[in-house]
């Protein structure tokens, strides 16, 4: 043991950690006693202010680091999150709200089942989750910028569901514990919103899902924050038009597994790689269902597409490998290898003559605002 107690002039052998440094991950902030602990005390709780309070730059690390031993990949880091937001009773809940574990137990009880061919009613239901969800990210969309941290973007999508009678599909999602996902530079997907402020430079995704009278609508987007350089535009814009190539390919008839294979072809040219471990899915009365959805080529993904099926194609592009890995929260999918990744999302229905984007933006021809500046 080489600890030394953290007392000042103390310097005695210490092995007794501080509980509340422990539960925030903070480094360091040994005892060797009681009576040095609380004599310390006013001068030592300090640190807890600091990384809790008030993360200010990515030198809050030496304070924040909630997971000591964890080699990262990349730049990034986590920040403290604040606690989970509310949804008002009036509101519809998925079964997975309240359990526990956030199961949900429809979902699983689907799981193995073929594609629902949804009928005129459920149709129309997923047309209005699919343009509230828009809404939602749309508004979470209009204050990114440098400064502004990824917990407000999640407070903004939050407030933006509830004002539309959705529920914010994410939220305790099998236990996740914030209302969209934020996902910065090196995140693949599934990045917990949290207190830090978004830099000059970063590209930030957000994916949205909301569950409005009994159905779920998806999509998701990646911005820029201040000045992107220009080769992590043109990942965000060769990832945007991979989506788009999927899209044109939508028809019934049409096998699930084709969809890879458009968007491994568009991609591969600029030296970019298609993430494999996470795929588009089934959506309606159920968050991920049947089809599974893969992005990249000779997949061998099952089923053909027909008139009234409702799915997600979300291609993830990474700048260098594909390969992901999982941050100690179990959520945030980050590259290997620490570079960039983007990722665009449609809720998609499939029509007797092609197919119907469900989230698409209402006022021009898709094409997302910041798509104008490349
Ligand atoms: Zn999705
Ligand atoms: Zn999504």
């Amino acid at each position: 043991m080489d600890q030394k107690c953290e007392t000042a002039n103390c310097n005695k052998e210490a092995s007794l950690q501080c509980p509340t440094c422990i539960k925030l991950g903070i480094r360091g902030s040994f005892f060797c006693s009681q009576i040095c602990f609380k004599g310390f005390w006013k001068v030592h709780k300090a640190i807890h202010v600091l990384a809790g309070v008030e993360p200010i730059t990515s030198g809050n690390f030496d304070v924040y680091n909630p997971w000591p031993t964890f080699r990262f990949t990349g730049k990034l880091r986590p920040f403290p999150q604040t606690p989970k937001r509310v949804v008002p009773d009036l509101i519809r809940r998925p079964d997975y709200a309240d359990h526990p574990e956030g199961r949900s137990l429809s979902e699983e009880s689907l799981r193995g089942t073929s594609i629902k061919v949804l009928d005129d009613d459920e149709v129309e239901a997923m047309r209005v989750a699919g343009r509230l969800g828009r809404e939602c990210l749309d508004e979470g969309a209009k204050a990114i910028d440098v400064g502004i941290t990824t917990d407000e973007l999640d407070r903004l999508v939050h407030e933006a569901a509830i004002e539309r009678d959705c529920y914010p599909s994410p939220l305790n999602y099998y236990n996740f514990p914030k209302s969209c996902c934020t996902s910065v530079n090196e995140v693949i997907c599934h990045g917990i919103p949290d207190k830090r402020p978004l830099e000059d430079g970063d590209i930030c995704n957000i994916d949205v899902t909301v569950y409005h009278h009994g159905f779920h609508g998806d999509l998701n987007e990646t911005f820029f924050v201040g000045n992107v350089s220009e080769k992590h535009k043109k990942l965000v814009r060769i990832t945007y038009e991979s989506l788009n190539k999927a899209i044109e390919l939508v028809r019934p008839g049409v096998k699930y597994r084709e969809i890879g294979n458009v968007i491994q072809k568009y991609v591969a040219p600029h030296g970019f790689s298609v993430v494999r471990s996470y795929c588009g899915h089934g959506i309606h009365r159920v968050f991920h269902t049947a089809p599974n959805v893969p992005h990249y080529a000779k997949n061998s993904a099952v089923g053909v597409m027909a008139a009234g099926h409702c799915f997600t194609i979300e291609p993830m592009i990474s700048e260098g490998l594909q390969k992901a890995e999982s941050w100690p929260d179990d959520w945030t999918a980050v590259t290997t290898d620490g570079r960039y990744s983007a990722q665009f999302e449609q809720t998609l229905l499939v029509t007797n003559n092609g197919c119907e984007i469900l989230t698409k933006r209402q006022e021009n021809n898709g094409q997302p605002w910041f798509m104008d500046n490349l």
